[in-house]
């Protein structure tokens, strides 16, 4: 585990008796697997499909699909979700499960180095380590964000998850490994099952997709709004040899091709409509639990457009709770963009009551958003974003154009370099601090979900004051000075007052 910034010196001394108690406890976890196997054989390690709406009532209706079938959806059309065989996990103790996800972060033994793989058990525990298509994604910094919370927020726990310091530079990796692995099997199985992998995408998901099919010698097809991406993430795909279609259309309009063409052809579709993905995406929460030595933050925001991510979130932070390996969850926040919040609308509606939600929701038609990632009107995953609010307590937060960008700018300013989504993100904490909402001394974590490297474009507009209605108010244009002393003196002195 990478030592956190925060660690003082009697923290760093507990933390290297952690590390010696935990490599003891990694032979322990030897001697007792050899003593557990074989496992109870009604309980053995098993995940399979069912039914969303199963998991929503609680309630099995006996409707299930193998991981190797190609379904995307229940028999009446609702979603699908990945069950795992909790008893079967639960035959062994949390003090196990830390032990063994502690002890394999940062190995080189294939494949658990992946924050994803190194929770194997919990994502697809019958794959096969062969099937496997990995790139080290995952492990990724806890940024304690001291600087930004005491001086912008006047916060002393706030931390920041850099999910998008990874491959292809977005979260959408920790999902992409698990899907393409899984094809990779189902093609190994019945190598004419499926011709090539298809996702519609607002630019992360098809970088993701491409990269992996391209490292597994999988063809990738991408559907991608034409002009409503930002140019980093569409040379990815084209750089990783994916067929690109840019459509004069927006996400939306996509989504609604690929889905046809999936349901005609031995295409197989990678959108998170398909669960496959939400399983490797959970494990970022199991992470920042880790990384807090399996203390439970209070709160944990979330930048939401299709809405997969922050059930993934709230199914590891539950997986967690259930396997005993800490006691509580904390509470998740969805942070959308003013332009595309149709969750966002609904729990306005609804007073905040989140039974309510459902009732209250509307899609509508997404509207341009520097956060390009979630300019999404039609959310699919709805149903399960409202699930992941309903049981941790949750809260729905928005914010204009001007705000993410000055937020995001705000923190670059204390060292960060925010995507837009993050800003998002960093917006709706700023409004939930004022309004007192999150204290002072809560323990919060932002998720960061891309690079910023990949969205130059916005930060170059704001800081050049190119964008019309804002008065960026954080921008930093660079100082054009002539070849010469005096000239390049004038500049110094002015700036530092010399
Ligand atoms: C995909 C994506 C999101 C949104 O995740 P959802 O699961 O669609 O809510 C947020 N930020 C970035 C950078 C993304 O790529």
């Amino acid at each position: 585990m990478q030592v956190q910034q925060k660690l003082g010196a009697s923290r760093a001394m507990k933390a290297s008796r952690n590390v010696q108690r935990v490599f003891a406890a990694h032979s322990d976890i030897r001697k007792e697997a050899a003593l557990r196997v074989p496992l109870d054989k009604a309980h053995t390690f098993n995940a399979k499909f069912v039914p969303f709406a199963d998991v929503q009532s609680n309630k099995m209706s006996g409707e299930t699909y193998s991981l190797d079938d190609i379904v995307y959806r229940s028999r009446d059309g609702g979603l699908l979700d990945v069950h795992h065989d909790m008893k079967a996990l639960a035959q062994y103790g949390p003090d196990y499960w830390r032990a063994l996800f502690d002890a394999r972060v940062g190995t080189t033994a294939w494949p658990f180095g992946s924050g994803v793989w190194s929770k194997k058990e919990w994502v697809l525990p019958g794959l096969s380590d062969d099937d496997i298509v990995s790139m080290f994604e995952g492990n990724s910094n806890l940024f304690w964000a001291e600087r930004f919370g005491r001086e912008a927020l006047g916060m002393t726990d706030l931390w920041v998850k850099q999910c998008g310091n990874s491959h292809t530079g977005s979260f959408k990796d920790l999902g992409m490994t698990v899907l393409v692995s899984q094809v990779n099997r189902i093609r190994r199985m019945n190598p004419k099952s499926v011709t090539a992998v298809g996702c519609a995408s607002t630019g992360d998901t098809s970088a993701a997709l491409s990269a992996y099919c391209a490292a597994a010698g999988i063809p990738s097809i991408v559907f991608l709004p034409a002009d409503k991406i930002s140019l980093a993430q569409l040379v990815q795909p084209i750089a990783n040899g994916a067929l690109v279609l840019s459509i004069d259309t927006d996400f939306d309009g996509c989504m609604r091709l690929i889905k046809q063409v999936t349901a005609e052809t031995p295409i197989y579709l990678a959108n998170s409509m398909n669960s496959l993905r939400l399983e490797g995406q959970k494990t970022a929460a199991i992470e920042i639990l880790q990384q807090f030595d399996w203390q439970v933050p209070d709160w944990v925001i979330i930048p939401g457009g299709n809405l997969g991510n922050i059930y993934a979130f709230y199914k590891g932070f539950k997986m967690c709770k259930e396997l005993g390996l800490v006691d509580k969850m904390p509470r998740l926040v969805c942070a959308q963009a003013q332009n595309a919040n149709p969750l966002y609308q609904a729990f306005a509606k609804a007073n905040g009551a989140i039974p309510e939600i459902k009732e209250a929701y509307e899609p509508m038609k997404a509207k341009m958003t520097f956060a390009s990632a979630i300019q999404i009107g039609d959310p699919v995953s709805i149903d399960r974003a409202i699930m992941a609010l309903k049981d941790t307590n949750g809260i729905v937060e928005e914010a204009s154009e001007e705000e993410l960008m000055d937020a995001a700018a705000r923190a670059d300013r204390t060292g960060m370099f925010n995507c837009p989504h993050t800003g998002v993100a960093l917006a709706a904490l700023t409004k939930l601090r004022e309004r007192q909402v999150i204290g002072p001394n809560d323990r919060t974590v932002v998720v960061s979900t891309a690079h910023g490297l990949k969205f130059t474009q916005s930060k170059v507009a704001y800081h050049s004051k190119q964008v019309p209605g804002m008065t960026c108010q954080f921008a930093n244009p660079p100082v054009q000075v002539r070849e010469d002393l005096g000239a390049v003196m004038d500049a110094i002195k002015t700036k530092f007052k010399l």
